[in-house]
């Protein structure tokens, strides 16, 4: 709750379905669960979300980085499961037992992993950038910045699976192909 607060200064904010800037007002928050990796195992916490609302009348969850739109398990718990996948430093089966996952989870995020890579890099560098040295440099490079920027270039969140009604309906300009992911996948 304090990480999303801090991360997310309201004057600075700017309202992803209008754009108005410093316009949003804390209103509340709501409860969820997550499952992250800590100390050797799977677990599932509870977290509380500060809610915003803009004067526009939307009101918005502040998700912290640890947080994917939509997903139940946390990023860095992802990038884990992404880095053991393609280390080959264990068989689906030993991911699969290692964090509670089932084989089609592991492939979701390794589909939606390798398209948003190719989206950020671009084709040339996303040929020359391998897989699990990405997976590397998000878990030690700053993640904040590049999720912002991710979420400014293509209009939804680093490995979000789902629409994001405001931002759809309001698309910030990213590449050509950044609309149809709003209603496909
Ligand atoms: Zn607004």
């Amino acid at each position: 709750f304090r990480q999303s607060l801090a991360q997310s200064p309201l004057f600075l904010m700017a309202c992803p379905f209008c754009g108005a800037k410093g316009t949003c007002r804390k209103r509340g928050s709501y409860e969820r669960s997550l499952v992250t990796f800590s100390n050797g195992a799977a677990e599932v916490v509870r977290l509380k979300i500060p809610r915003v609302q803009c004067t526009c009348g939307k009101s918005h969850a502040l998700l912290p980085d640890l947080i994917v739109p939509y997903l139940s398990y946390s990023l860095p718990m992802i990038l884990l499961i992404l880095s053991d996948y393609f280390k080959r430093r264990l068989t689906i089966r030993g991911i699969c037992e290692k964090y509670l996952v089932s084989p089609p989870l592991i492939y979701r995020f390794k589909k939606l992993f390798l398209l948003h890579k190719k989206q950020w890099l671009g084709v040339l560098r996303d040929m020359e950038l391998c897989a699990p040295d990405f997976v590397e440099r998000l878990q030690t490079d700053s993640y904040s910045r590049f999720r912002d920027a991710f979420l400014r270039l293509t209009a939804y969140s680093f490995l979000q699976s789902h629409k994001n009604p405001a931002n759809c309906k309001s698309p910030r300009l990213g590449p050509a192909d950044a609309k149809p992911f709003c209603h496909g996948l």
